[in-house]
């Protein structure tokens, strides 16, 4: 009966716009080892929680940041949640407000929602990076922090971190980077980009090891330049032998955990860069495929995601799905956009065009 239901789902060989892929084999070796531990209850499940801080340390190490303090998450969601919340709790204002790029991802609206904090969004340039001037207008005595993208979730596009970092030390605010997609390829890429702890104004990072960390779902990231941000997020945990928690959710897998450490054990930096090199060399592939049939990138793509500009996109979209495929459309501007994931290979690029000539034909 299972298979039946699962056989529903469209294979990855066919989805050209997931941030997710199939798991490393690793992984789901380490995801079913721990399938029955609760960090929600890490006096109990204490290995559990001592790999936990391991992950953390490996992570933070990726970043420039070893000694880096958060968790793991259960996706860029709540680790962007968490990050609005410890600024809005260290920093008690009336009426607290965030400023966010306005191609920052929609669960920044969940925490304004939620936190009831202000989401105040930035005005992007030509390239599709946050305005830096814009962003510090819209500060003012009320503002907590500021976001900068690293990977956007639309293109793939970095925001200026640097300069971001910058006005976030001048202004006394807090500064968070959601690298949720891009903290597990821009280390990898020779691009000559400061994005993470080693600037001094970044406070806390998002960063997801199911997405191109090869991880199993779920598990995403959230680091803190220290300790008084894990503290401002607290409460008390009366029925526990630990006495406070705080993560967001209360019980909590060990899964995610346990793929990230044997998949950052097995495939080491080195690995992660040969997974990278190889999404770059199918995006550029497919940029070149589709150049053939008259599309032309957006941007020219940074990393793993690229989109096409097109009037059509979405009616091509919504073609191109009823046949068994699976892309996504951007409205501004109007686009088909990719995510160009370890599972899209030459031969699934091939065989898409195929299908993407005949839609054209219709
Ligand atoms: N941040 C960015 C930049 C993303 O691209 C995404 C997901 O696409 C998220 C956060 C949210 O991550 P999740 O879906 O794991 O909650």
């Amino acid at each position: 009966m299972l298979e039946e239901f699962k056989s529903k789902d469209i294979p990855y060989s066919r989805v050209l716009s997931s941030m997710c892929t199939i798991p490393h084999p690793i992984a789901v070796k380490a995801h079913v080892e721990f399938i029955n531990a609760n960090l929600g209850d890490p006096a109990v499940f204490r290995g559990s929680a001592e790999l936990e801080k391991e992950v953390v340390r490996m992570i933070g190490e990726l970043l420039h940041h070893p000694n880096a303090k958060g968790y793991i998450a259960s996706g860029g969601t709540e680790a962007n949640i968490q990050a609005i919340r410890a600024f809005r709790n260290l920093k008690r204002v009336k009426k607290p407000n965030v400023v966010v790029p306005e191609s920052a991802h929609f669960s920044f609206d969940k925490a304004g929602e939620i936190l009831r904090v202000e989401i105040r969004k930035a005005k992007l340039d030509g390239e599709f990076r946050v305005d830096v001037g814009d962003v510090e207008r819209l500060i003012d005595d009320n503002t907590v922090g500021i976001v900068g993208i690293a990977g956007t979730t639309a293109l793939g596009q970095i925001d200026p971190i640097e300069e971001l970092s910058e006005l976030a030390l001048e202004r006394d605010v807090f500064l968070h980077v959601d690298s949720a997609f891009g903290g597990f390829v821009i280390p990898f890429l020779d691009l000559n980009v400061k994005f993470d702890f080693e600037l001094e104004g970044v406070s806390s990072m998002t960063i997801d090891p199911h997405k191109m960390g090869l991880a199993t779902i779920p598990a995403g990231c959230i680091l803190f330049r220290d300790e008084s941000f894990l503290k401002a997020l607290a409460v008390k945990t009366p029925y526990l032998i630990t006495e406070k928690q705080y993560s967001l959710t209360g019980t909590r897998p060990a899964t995610g955990v346990a793929s990230t450490y044997a998949v950052m054990k097995y495939l080491g930096f080195e690995g992660f860069r040969k997974v990278v090199r190889r999404c770059m060399e199918v995006t550029r592939y497919l940029v070149e495929r589709m150049g053939e049939l008259g599309f032309e990138p957006v941007i020219e793509p940074i990393m793993n995601i690229v989109c096409f500009k097109c009037e059509k996109a979405f009616e091509i979209r919504n073609e191109l799905y009823k046949r068994g495929w699976v892309v996504s459309a951007i409205r501004n501007p109007r686009a088909l956009r990719f995510v160009v994931m370890p599972h899209v290979d030459f031969e699934v690029i091939d065989k898409f065009v195929e299908e993407m000539k005949n839609v054209l034909r219709k």
